[in-house]
Protein backbone atom coordinates (compact mmCIF):
# COMPACT_ATOMS: atom_id res chain seq x y z
CA UNK A 1 0.00 0.00 0.00
CA UNK A 2 1.04 3.01 -0.36
CA UNK A 3 1.78 4.70 2.91
CA UNK A 4 3.94 1.60 3.46
CA UNK A 5 5.50 2.86 0.53
CA UNK A 6 6.01 6.41 1.59
CA UNK A 7 6.92 5.47 4.89
CA UNK A 8 9.74 2.90 3.32
CA UNK A 9 10.52 6.66 1.22
CA UNK A 10 11.04 8.49 4.28
CA UNK A 11 12.91 6.07 6.31
CA UNK A 12 15.62 5.90 3.70
CA UNK A 13 16.21 9.85 3.72
CA UNK A 14 16.04 9.67 7.56
CA UNK A 15 18.88 7.21 8.36
CA UNK A 16 20.95 7.87 5.63
CA UNK A 17 20.43 5.08 3.12
CA UNK A 18 18.86 7.23 0.09
CA UNK A 19 19.04 11.04 -0.68
CA UNK A 20 17.60 13.03 -3.55
CA UNK A 21 20.10 13.83 -5.82
CA UNK A 22 21.24 17.74 -5.40
CA UNK A 23 18.86 18.01 -2.61
CA UNK A 24 19.84 21.84 -1.54
CA UNK A 25 18.75 22.51 -5.30
CA UNK A 26 15.20 20.75 -5.02
CA UNK A 27 16.58 17.60 -6.40
CA UNK A 28 16.76 16.70 -9.57
CA UNK A 29 14.03 14.21 -11.23
CA UNK A 30 14.03 10.01 -10.89
CA UNK A 31 17.98 10.56 -9.83
CA UNK A 32 19.23 9.18 -6.17
CA UNK A 33 22.17 9.48 -4.12
CA UNK A 34 22.83 6.44 -1.99
CA UNK A 35 24.10 7.80 1.75
CA UNK A 36 26.34 6.08 3.81
CA UNK A 37 24.39 3.13 5.15
CA UNK A 38 22.44 2.89 1.50
CA UNK A 39 25.69 2.82 0.04
CA UNK A 40 27.00 -0.52 1.80
CA UNK A 41 23.96 -2.52 1.23
CA UNK A 42 23.96 -1.73 -2.23
CA UNK A 43 27.35 -2.95 -2.71
CA UNK A 44 26.70 -5.63 -0.44
CA UNK A 45 23.93 -6.74 -2.78
CA UNK A 46 26.35 -6.19 -5.97
CA UNK A 47 28.75 -8.31 -4.07
CA UNK A 48 26.43 -11.52 -3.40
CA UNK A 49 25.28 -11.54 -7.31
CA UNK A 50 28.92 -11.41 -8.17
CA UNK A 51 29.64 -14.19 -5.81
CA UNK A 52 26.68 -16.20 -7.02
CA UNK A 53 26.94 -15.13 -10.85
CA UNK A 54 30.59 -15.44 -11.68
CA UNK A 55 32.39 -16.63 -8.25
CA UNK A 56 30.45 -19.72 -8.14
CA UNK A 57 30.32 -20.41 -12.04
CA UNK A 58 33.47 -21.93 -13.50
CA UNK A 59 32.38 -20.85 -17.52
CA UNK A 60 31.11 -17.23 -16.43
CA UNK A 61 33.88 -14.29 -15.65
CA UNK A 62 33.17 -10.51 -15.23
CA UNK A 63 34.35 -7.55 -17.42
CA UNK A 64 34.33 -4.00 -16.57
CA UNK A 65 33.22 -1.46 -19.97
CA UNK A 66 32.90 2.17 -20.22
CA UNK A 67 29.78 3.63 -20.08
CA UNK A 68 30.79 5.61 -23.33
CA UNK A 69 30.63 3.33 -26.68
CA UNK A 70 31.40 3.95 -30.25
CA UNK A 71 28.27 5.56 -31.26
CA UNK A 72 27.82 3.08 -34.21
CA UNK A 73 27.11 0.42 -31.40
CA UNK A 74 24.14 2.25 -30.83
CA UNK A 75 22.90 1.48 -34.52
CA UNK A 76 24.20 -1.55 -34.55
CA UNK A 77 21.74 -2.25 -31.53
CA UNK A 78 18.56 -1.12 -32.74
CA UNK A 79 19.05 1.52 -29.65
CA UNK A 80 19.09 4.35 -32.47
CA UNK A 81 15.85 2.95 -34.01
CA UNK A 82 13.86 1.20 -31.58
CA UNK A 83 14.19 2.30 -28.47
CA UNK A 84 11.24 4.45 -27.78
CA UNK A 85 8.55 4.95 -25.93
CA UNK A 86 5.17 6.39 -27.26
CA UNK A 87 4.21 9.32 -25.52
CA UNK A 88 1.22 11.81 -25.42
CA UNK A 89 1.26 15.44 -23.48
CA UNK A 90 -1.71 16.67 -22.08
CA UNK A 91 -1.95 20.29 -23.50
CA UNK A 92 -4.36 21.50 -20.65
CA UNK A 93 -1.95 19.99 -17.79
CA UNK A 94 1.20 20.43 -19.71
CA UNK A 95 1.87 17.30 -18.43
CA UNK A 96 3.84 14.11 -20.67
CA UNK A 97 3.06 10.80 -20.33
CA UNK A 98 4.22 7.24 -21.42
CA UNK A 99 1.20 6.04 -23.23
CA UNK A 100 1.40 2.28 -22.01
CA UNK A 101 1.40 3.94 -18.13
CA UNK A 102 -1.82 6.29 -18.88
CA UNK A 103 -3.53 3.69 -20.08
CA UNK A 104 -2.16 0.49 -17.77
CA UNK A 105 -3.67 3.48 -15.07
CA UNK A 106 -6.99 3.62 -16.25
CA UNK A 107 -7.17 -0.03 -16.39
CA UNK A 108 -6.35 -0.31 -12.59
CA UNK A 109 -8.89 2.20 -12.18
CA UNK A 110 -11.39 0.23 -13.87
CA UNK A 111 -10.44 -2.91 -11.75
CA UNK A 112 -10.49 -0.75 -8.25
CA UNK A 113 -14.15 -0.34 -9.16
CA UNK A 114 -14.86 -3.82 -9.78
CA UNK A 115 -15.19 -3.38 -13.77
CA UNK A 116 -12.91 -6.27 -14.29
CA UNK A 117 -14.19 -7.09 -17.79
CA UNK A 118 -13.55 -3.46 -19.36
CA UNK A 119 -10.20 -3.08 -17.51
CA UNK A 120 -8.86 -6.30 -19.52
CA UNK A 121 -10.50 -5.22 -22.85
CA UNK A 122 -8.59 -1.71 -22.14
CA UNK A 123 -5.61 -3.78 -22.00
CA UNK A 124 -5.73 -5.94 -24.74
CA UNK A 125 -6.86 -3.22 -27.35
CA UNK A 126 -3.98 -1.10 -26.01
CA UNK A 127 -1.40 -4.66 -26.44
CA UNK A 128 -2.77 -4.89 -30.25
CA UNK A 129 -2.46 -1.08 -31.57
CA UNK A 130 1.38 -0.70 -29.58
CA UNK A 131 2.20 -3.97 -31.48
CA UNK A 132 0.97 -2.25 -34.47
CA UNK A 133 2.50 1.06 -34.06
CA UNK A 134 -1.09 2.58 -34.53
CA UNK A 135 -0.41 6.08 -32.55
CA UNK A 136 -3.56 7.21 -34.15
CA UNK A 137 -5.10 4.22 -32.54
CA UNK A 138 -3.55 5.43 -29.21
CA UNK A 139 -4.97 8.83 -29.06
CA UNK A 140 -8.40 7.37 -29.83
CA UNK A 141 -8.37 5.11 -27.77
CA UNK A 142 -7.35 7.54 -24.44
CA UNK A 143 -9.81 9.89 -25.92
CA UNK A 144 -12.77 7.51 -25.97
CA UNK A 145 -12.02 6.12 -22.38
CA UNK A 146 -11.33 9.71 -21.53
CA UNK A 147 -8.67 8.77 -19.67
CA UNK A 148 -7.64 12.31 -17.65
CA UNK A 149 -10.28 14.27 -18.84
CA UNK A 150 -11.34 17.38 -16.99
CA UNK A 151 -14.74 18.07 -15.06
CA UNK A 152 -16.02 18.79 -18.59
CA UNK A 153 -15.07 15.68 -20.20
CA UNK A 154 -13.11 17.29 -23.34
CA UNK A 155 -9.34 16.18 -23.60
CA UNK A 156 -7.20 18.08 -25.24
CA UNK A 157 -4.34 15.82 -25.87
CA UNK A 158 -1.21 15.91 -28.64
CA UNK A 159 -0.40 13.16 -31.19
CA UNK A 160 1.29 10.61 -30.29
CA UNK A 161 4.61 10.43 -30.74
CA UNK A 162 7.62 8.59 -29.72
CA UNK A 163 10.79 9.72 -27.71
CA UNK A 164 13.98 8.15 -27.72
CA UNK A 165 15.04 7.25 -24.27
CA UNK A 166 18.54 7.58 -24.96
CA UNK A 167 20.72 10.29 -23.28
CA UNK A 168 23.16 11.97 -25.51
CA UNK A 169 26.13 14.53 -25.20
CA UNK A 170 28.97 15.74 -27.37
CA UNK A 171 32.08 14.04 -27.42
CA UNK A 172 35.58 15.95 -27.87
CA UNK A 173 35.95 19.72 -27.85
CA UNK A 174 34.06 19.68 -31.47
CA UNK A 175 30.97 21.72 -32.47
CA UNK A 176 28.03 20.22 -30.89
CA UNK A 177 26.16 20.73 -34.15
CA UNK A 178 27.88 17.98 -36.12
CA UNK A 179 25.62 14.88 -35.89
CA UNK A 180 28.43 12.80 -36.08
CA UNK A 181 30.14 13.77 -32.75
CA UNK A 182 27.14 12.93 -30.73
CA UNK A 183 27.50 10.31 -28.56
CA UNK A 184 25.33 8.13 -26.16
CA UNK A 185 25.05 7.15 -22.62
CA UNK A 186 24.75 3.62 -22.53
CA UNK A 187 21.17 2.91 -21.84
CA UNK A 188 22.06 -0.64 -20.98
CA UNK A 189 25.51 -2.27 -20.26
CA UNK A 190 24.61 -5.37 -22.32
CA UNK A 191 26.24 -3.89 -25.24
CA UNK A 192 29.91 -3.27 -23.54
CA UNK A 193 29.78 -7.49 -23.00
CA UNK A 194 28.51 -7.89 -26.81
CA UNK A 195 31.50 -5.95 -28.49
CA UNK A 196 34.04 -7.66 -26.51
CA UNK A 197 32.70 -10.95 -27.03
CA UNK A 198 35.70 -12.10 -28.71
CA UNK A 199 38.01 -10.36 -26.47
CA UNK A 200 36.85 -12.15 -23.52
CA UNK A 201 36.30 -15.48 -25.85
CA UNK A 202 40.31 -15.45 -27.21
CA UNK A 203 42.07 -14.71 -24.35
CA UNK A 204 40.09 -15.91 -21.42
CA UNK A 205 39.95 -19.11 -23.58
CA UNK A 206 36.28 -19.81 -22.88
CA UNK A 207 34.31 -22.66 -24.47
CA UNK A 208 30.85 -22.58 -25.24
CA UNK A 209 28.41 -22.80 -23.52
CA UNK A 210 30.15 -19.29 -21.81
CA UNK A 211 29.40 -16.33 -19.87
CA UNK A 212 30.29 -12.86 -19.55
CA UNK A 213 28.56 -10.82 -16.39
CA UNK A 214 28.86 -6.72 -15.69
CA UNK A 215 28.06 -4.45 -12.68
CA UNK A 216 27.29 -1.00 -14.19
CA UNK A 217 25.19 2.07 -14.22
CA UNK A 218 23.02 2.97 -17.14
CA UNK A 219 21.42 5.99 -18.37
CA UNK A 220 17.18 6.22 -19.55
CA UNK A 221 15.38 9.19 -20.06
CA UNK A 222 12.53 7.74 -18.37
CA UNK A 223 9.23 10.29 -19.46
CA UNK A 224 7.37 9.11 -16.30
CA UNK A 225 10.04 8.73 -13.24
CA UNK A 226 7.79 8.91 -10.02
CA UNK A 227 8.42 6.07 -8.03
CA UNK A 228 11.55 6.87 -5.79
CA UNK A 229 14.25 4.36 -7.03
CA UNK A 230 11.76 2.06 -8.91
CA UNK A 231 12.42 4.01 -12.15
CA UNK A 232 15.49 6.27 -12.13
CA UNK A 233 17.30 7.91 -15.42
CA UNK A 234 20.54 6.95 -13.98
CA UNK A 235 20.88 3.94 -12.74
CA UNK A 236 23.02 0.04 -12.49
CA UNK A 237 22.59 -3.04 -14.25
CA UNK A 238 23.98 -6.42 -13.11
CA UNK A 239 23.83 -8.63 -16.22
CA UNK A 240 24.89 -11.40 -17.60
CA UNK A 241 24.90 -12.66 -21.11
CA UNK A 242 25.42 -16.33 -21.52
CA UNK A 243 26.93 -17.53 -25.25
CA UNK A 244 24.92 -20.83 -26.54
CA UNK A 245 24.97 -23.27 -29.79
CA UNK A 246 22.71 -21.82 -32.18
CA UNK A 247 18.78 -24.21 -31.60
CA UNK A 248 20.03 -24.67 -27.73
CA UNK A 249 18.19 -21.41 -26.74
CA UNK A 250 15.19 -22.71 -25.52
CA UNK A 251 16.16 -25.38 -23.19
CA UNK A 252 19.27 -22.07 -21.80
CA UNK A 253 16.21 -20.11 -21.33
CA UNK A 254 14.53 -22.47 -19.22
CA UNK A 255 17.73 -22.94 -17.34
CA UNK A 256 18.38 -19.52 -16.73
CA UNK A 257 14.71 -18.38 -15.52
CA UNK A 258 14.63 -21.50 -12.84
CA UNK A 259 18.78 -20.33 -11.78
CA UNK A 260 17.35 -17.12 -11.58
CA UNK A 261 14.62 -17.88 -9.53
CA UNK A 262 16.37 -20.23 -7.29
CA UNK A 263 18.47 -17.19 -6.59
CA UNK A 264 15.85 -14.63 -5.54
CA UNK A 265 14.35 -16.93 -3.02
CA UNK A 266 17.93 -17.75 -1.49
CA UNK A 267 17.27 -14.33 0.00
CA UNK A 268 15.38 -15.36 2.01
CA UNK A 269 11.98 -13.87 0.22
CA UNK A 270 8.91 -16.03 0.38
CA UNK A 271 7.89 -17.78 -3.28
CA UNK A 272 4.18 -16.13 -2.82
CA UNK A 273 5.92 -12.67 -3.59
CA UNK A 274 7.08 -13.36 -6.68
CA UNK A 275 5.71 -14.53 -10.43
CA UNK A 276 7.17 -14.80 -13.70
CA UNK A 277 4.86 -12.57 -16.24
CA UNK A 278 6.04 -13.99 -19.90
CA UNK A 279 5.87 -10.74 -22.34
CA UNK A 280 3.55 -11.00 -25.77
CA UNK A 281 5.05 -8.01 -27.40
CA UNK A 282 8.88 -9.43 -27.83
CA UNK A 283 11.49 -6.48 -28.00
CA UNK A 284 13.40 -5.93 -31.11
CA UNK A 285 16.17 -8.32 -30.18
CA UNK A 286 14.33 -10.86 -28.41
CA UNK A 287 12.53 -14.73 -29.48
CA UNK A 288 11.06 -15.19 -25.81
CA UNK A 289 11.57 -12.86 -22.40
CA UNK A 290 10.13 -13.00 -19.13
CA UNK A 291 10.37 -11.01 -16.18
CA UNK A 292 10.67 -12.07 -12.77
CA UNK A 293 8.17 -9.64 -10.49
CA UNK A 294 8.44 -8.82 -7.31
CA UNK A 295 5.25 -7.82 -5.02
CA UNK A 296 6.36 -4.08 -3.92
CA UNK A 297 3.98 -2.00 -2.03
CA UNK A 298 3.34 -0.73 -5.07
CA UNK A 299 2.30 -3.60 -6.45
CA UNK A 300 3.74 -6.37 -8.68
CA UNK A 301 6.24 -5.05 -10.59
CA UNK A 302 9.15 -6.33 -12.52
CA UNK A 303 12.78 -6.80 -10.91
CA UNK A 304 14.43 -8.77 -13.30
CA UNK A 305 13.96 -9.67 -17.06
CA UNK A 306 15.05 -12.66 -18.77
CA UNK A 307 15.93 -12.60 -22.35
CA UNK A 308 16.58 -14.92 -25.59
CA UNK A 309 17.94 -12.40 -27.47
CA UNK A 310 19.19 -15.17 -30.53
CA UNK A 311 22.13 -13.88 -32.21
CA UNK A 312 20.48 -10.69 -32.97
CA UNK A 313 23.37 -8.91 -31.20
CA UNK A 314 26.64 -10.00 -32.53
CA UNK A 315 25.02 -10.44 -35.93
CA UNK A 316 24.50 -6.66 -36.23
CA UNK A 317 27.85 -5.99 -34.42
CA UNK A 318 29.31 -8.06 -37.07
CA UNK A 319 27.72 -6.37 -39.98
CA UNK A 320 28.42 -2.71 -38.84
CA UNK A 321 31.75 -3.25 -37.61
CA UNK A 322 32.88 -5.65 -40.68
CA UNK A 323 35.01 -7.85 -37.87
CA UNK A 324 33.69 -11.31 -37.28
CA UNK A 325 32.23 -12.03 -34.48
CA UNK A 326 31.93 -16.34 -34.57
CA UNK A 327 33.10 -18.83 -32.81
CA UNK A 328 34.60 -22.19 -33.80
CA UNK A 329 32.93 -25.34 -32.27
CA UNK A 330 34.94 -28.30 -32.36
CA UNK A 331 32.56 -30.40 -30.23
CA UNK A 332 31.13 -33.25 -32.48
CA UNK A 333 27.57 -32.61 -33.95
CA UNK A 334 25.82 -36.12 -33.21
CA UNK A 335 23.60 -35.30 -36.58
CA UNK A 336 26.84 -35.33 -38.81
CA UNK A 337 29.39 -36.96 -36.56
CA UNK A 338 31.96 -33.94 -37.70
CA UNK A 339 32.59 -30.48 -36.09
CA UNK A 340 29.97 -27.92 -35.22
CA UNK A 341 32.22 -25.47 -36.80
CA UNK A 342 31.53 -21.94 -37.16
CA UNK A 343 28.57 -20.24 -36.19
CA UNK A 344 27.63 -16.46 -34.37
CA UNK A 345 26.22 -17.79 -30.61
CA UNK A 346 23.06 -17.48 -29.55
CA UNK A 347 22.71 -15.66 -26.23
CA UNK A 348 20.28 -16.22 -23.13
CA UNK A 349 20.72 -12.61 -21.03
CA UNK A 350 19.77 -12.36 -17.16
CA UNK A 351 19.33 -8.77 -16.76
CA UNK A 352 19.06 -7.11 -12.91
CA UNK A 353 18.03 -3.74 -11.79
CA UNK A 354 20.60 -3.27 -8.26
CA UNK A 355 18.13 -0.11 -7.50
CA UNK A 356 15.10 -2.25 -7.59
CA UNK A 357 16.90 -5.30 -5.94
CA UNK A 358 17.62 -2.88 -3.03
CA UNK A 359 14.19 -1.36 -3.38
CA UNK A 360 12.91 -5.02 -2.98
CA UNK A 361 15.42 -5.79 0.44
CA UNK A 362 14.17 -2.64 1.70
CA UNK A 363 10.37 -3.33 1.06
CA UNK A 364 10.82 -6.71 2.37
CA UNK A 365 12.90 -5.97 5.88
CA UNK A 366 10.79 -2.88 6.90
CA UNK A 367 8.37 -3.55 9.70
CA UNK A 368 7.16 -1.17 12.07
CA UNK A 369 6.65 -3.32 15.20
CA UNK A 370 4.36 -1.66 18.28
CA UNK A 371 6.20 -3.13 21.88
CA UNK A 372 3.65 -1.37 24.05
CA UNK A 373 3.10 -3.16 27.35
CA UNK A 374 0.65 -2.48 29.80
CA UNK A 375 2.91 0.18 31.78
CA UNK A 376 4.12 2.13 28.42
CA UNK A 377 4.06 2.44 25.00
CA UNK A 378 6.30 1.89 22.78
CA UNK A 379 7.44 1.05 18.92
CA UNK A 380 10.24 0.55 17.13
CA UNK A 381 10.79 0.46 13.13
CA UNK A 382 13.57 -2.23 12.56
CA UNK A 383 14.66 -3.29 9.21
CA UNK A 384 15.22 -7.16 9.31
CA UNK A 385 17.65 -7.55 6.46
CA UNK A 386 19.68 -11.20 5.86
CA UNK A 387 22.79 -10.43 7.70
CA UNK A 388 25.10 -10.35 4.74
CA UNK A 389 23.36 -7.50 3.24
CA UNK A 390 22.66 -5.48 6.58
CA UNK A 391 25.08 -2.10 6.00
CA UNK A 392 26.56 -2.52 9.33
CA UNK A 393 27.00 -6.15 11.15
CA UNK A 394 28.01 -5.43 15.08
CA UNK A 395 27.69 -1.89 16.94
CA UNK A 396 29.84 -1.77 19.90
CA UNK A 397 28.48 -0.02 22.84
CA UNK A 398 30.35 0.56 25.85
CA UNK A 399 27.59 0.93 28.91
CA UNK A 400 29.27 4.39 30.31
CA UNK A 401 32.06 6.45 28.89
CA UNK A 402 34.44 5.98 31.97
CA UNK A 403 35.82 3.25 34.08
CA UNK A 404 37.61 1.54 31.35
CA UNK A 405 34.75 0.38 29.48
CA UNK A 406 35.47 2.31 25.79
CA UNK A 407 39.14 0.84 26.33
CA UNK A 408 37.32 -2.58 26.11
CA UNK A 409 35.17 -1.79 23.53
CA UNK A 410 38.06 -0.32 21.14
CA UNK A 411 39.46 -3.93 21.48
CA UNK A 412 36.18 -5.65 20.75
CA UNK A 413 36.60 -2.91 17.58
CA UNK A 414 40.28 -4.03 16.44
CA UNK A 415 39.67 -7.40 16.73
CA UNK A 416 36.58 -7.60 14.19
CA UNK A 417 36.52 -4.04 11.83
CA UNK A 418 38.76 -6.16 9.52
CA UNK A 419 36.77 -8.94 8.70
CA UNK A 420 33.29 -6.91 8.95
CA UNK A 421 31.91 -3.33 9.30
CA UNK A 422 31.69 -2.51 12.87
CA UNK A 423 30.22 0.58 14.75
CA UNK A 424 31.41 2.62 17.22
CA UNK A 425 29.16 4.03 19.77
CA UNK A 426 29.16 5.80 23.10
CA UNK A 427 26.66 8.47 23.05
CA UNK A 428 23.05 8.50 24.83
CA UNK A 429 21.21 5.73 26.59
CA UNK A 430 21.63 1.78 25.48
CA UNK A 431 17.74 1.84 24.37
CA UNK A 432 18.62 4.66 22.48
CA UNK A 433 21.21 3.21 20.51
CA UNK A 434 19.88 -0.43 20.02
CA UNK A 435 16.66 1.53 18.66
CA UNK A 436 19.19 3.20 16.01
CA UNK A 437 20.78 0.19 15.21
CA UNK A 438 17.35 -1.67 14.00
CA UNK A 439 16.12 1.71 12.34
CA UNK A 440 19.11 0.83 9.80
CA UNK A 441 19.08 -2.66 10.19
CA UNK A 442 22.61 -3.46 12.53
CA UNK A 443 21.91 -7.72 13.61
CA UNK A 444 23.88 -7.82 16.29
CA UNK A 445 24.83 -5.24 19.18
CA UNK A 446 26.94 -6.01 22.05
CA UNK A 447 26.98 -4.01 25.10
CA UNK A 448 30.53 -3.81 27.47
CA UNK A 449 29.58 -3.13 31.23
CA UNK A 450 31.23 -3.39 34.48
CA UNK A 451 30.90 -7.15 34.43
CA UNK A 452 33.10 -7.08 31.25
CA UNK A 453 36.00 -6.05 33.06
CA UNK A 454 35.76 -8.82 35.43
CA UNK A 455 35.30 -11.87 33.03
CA UNK A 456 35.62 -10.69 29.44
CA UNK A 457 31.83 -10.80 28.24
CA UNK A 458 29.87 -8.92 27.16
CA UNK A 459 25.89 -8.84 26.35
CA UNK A 460 24.90 -9.56 22.83
CA UNK A 461 21.83 -8.32 21.66
CA UNK A 462 20.10 -9.90 18.30
CA UNK A 463 17.81 -7.25 16.59
CA UNK A 464 14.97 -9.49 15.18
CA UNK A 465 14.20 -11.13 18.84
CA UNK A 466 15.76 -8.63 21.28
CA UNK A 467 16.69 -11.09 22.76
CA UNK A 468 19.98 -10.42 25.17
CA UNK A 469 22.52 -13.14 26.12
CA UNK A 470 26.25 -13.26 28.09
CA UNK A 471 28.90 -14.33 25.69
CA UNK A 472 32.84 -14.40 25.80
CA UNK A 473 34.34 -11.44 24.19
CA UNK A 474 36.62 -13.93 22.30
CA UNK A 475 33.95 -15.26 20.88
CA UNK A 476 31.84 -12.05 19.23
CA UNK A 477 33.89 -11.99 15.70
CA UNK A 478 32.87 -16.02 15.09
CA UNK A 479 29.24 -15.37 15.88
CA UNK A 480 29.11 -12.73 13.27
CA UNK A 481 31.17 -14.22 11.03
CA UNK A 482 28.87 -17.32 10.69
CA UNK A 483 25.85 -14.90 10.38
CA UNK A 484 26.93 -13.61 7.37
P1 LIG B 1 10.51 -1.31 -17.49
O1 LIG B 1 9.55 -2.10 -18.34
O2 LIG B 1 10.17 -1.31 -16.03
O3 LIG B 1 10.84 0.03 -18.04
P2 LIG B 1 12.54 -2.71 -18.92
O4 LIG B 1 11.79 -3.93 -19.30
O5 LIG B 1 12.74 -1.61 -19.88
O6 LIG B 1 11.90 -2.10 -17.56
P3 LIG B 1 15.10 -3.94 -19.11
O7 LIG B 1 15.49 -3.16 -20.30
O8 LIG B 1 14.73 -5.37 -19.27
O9 LIG B 1 13.93 -3.15 -18.33
O10 LIG B 1 16.24 -3.77 -18.02
C1 LIG B 1 16.59 -4.80 -17.12
C2 LIG B 1 16.44 -4.37 -15.68
O11 LIG B 1 17.03 -3.09 -15.45
C3 LIG B 1 15.00 -4.21 -15.24
O12 LIG B 1 14.47 -5.45 -14.86
C4 LIG B 1 15.13 -3.27 -14.07
O13 LIG B 1 15.45 -3.99 -12.87
C5 LIG B 1 16.31 -2.41 -14.44
N1 LIG B 1 15.83 -1.11 -14.93
C6 LIG B 1 15.43 -0.81 -16.17
N2 LIG B 1 15.07 0.48 -16.27
C7 LIG B 1 15.25 1.02 -15.03
C8 LIG B 1 15.08 2.33 -14.47
N3 LIG B 1 14.66 3.34 -15.21
N4 LIG B 1 15.36 2.51 -13.17
C9 LIG B 1 15.81 1.49 -12.40
N5 LIG B 1 16.00 0.25 -12.88
C10 LIG B 1 15.74 0.00 -14.17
Amino acid sequence: DNNRFQAIISHCKEYGFIFPSSEIYDGLGAVYDYGQWGSELKKNIKDHWWKSMVQMHENIVGIDAAIFMHPTTWKASGHVDNFSDPMIDNKDSNKRYRVDHLIEAKADELEKEGQQEQSEILLKEMDTLLAANDFDGLKTLIENNKINCSVSNTCNWTDVRQFNLMFSTEFGAVSSEEEENKIYLRPETAQGIFVNFLNVQKTGRMKIPFGIAQIGKAFRNEIVARQFIFRMREFEQMEMQFFIRPGTQKQWYEHWKAERMKWHLGLGIPAEKYRFHDHVKLAHYADAACDIEYDFPIGFKEVEGIHSRTDFDLKNHQEYSKKKLQYFDNDIDPATGKPFGNYIPYVVETSIGVDRTVMMILSEAYEEQDLSTDEKKDSRVVLKFPARFAPIKLAILPLVKKDGLPEIARTIMEDCMGHFRCFYEEKDTIGKRYRRMDAIGTPFCVTVDHQSKEDNTVTIRYRDTMLQERIPIDKIREIVLKAI
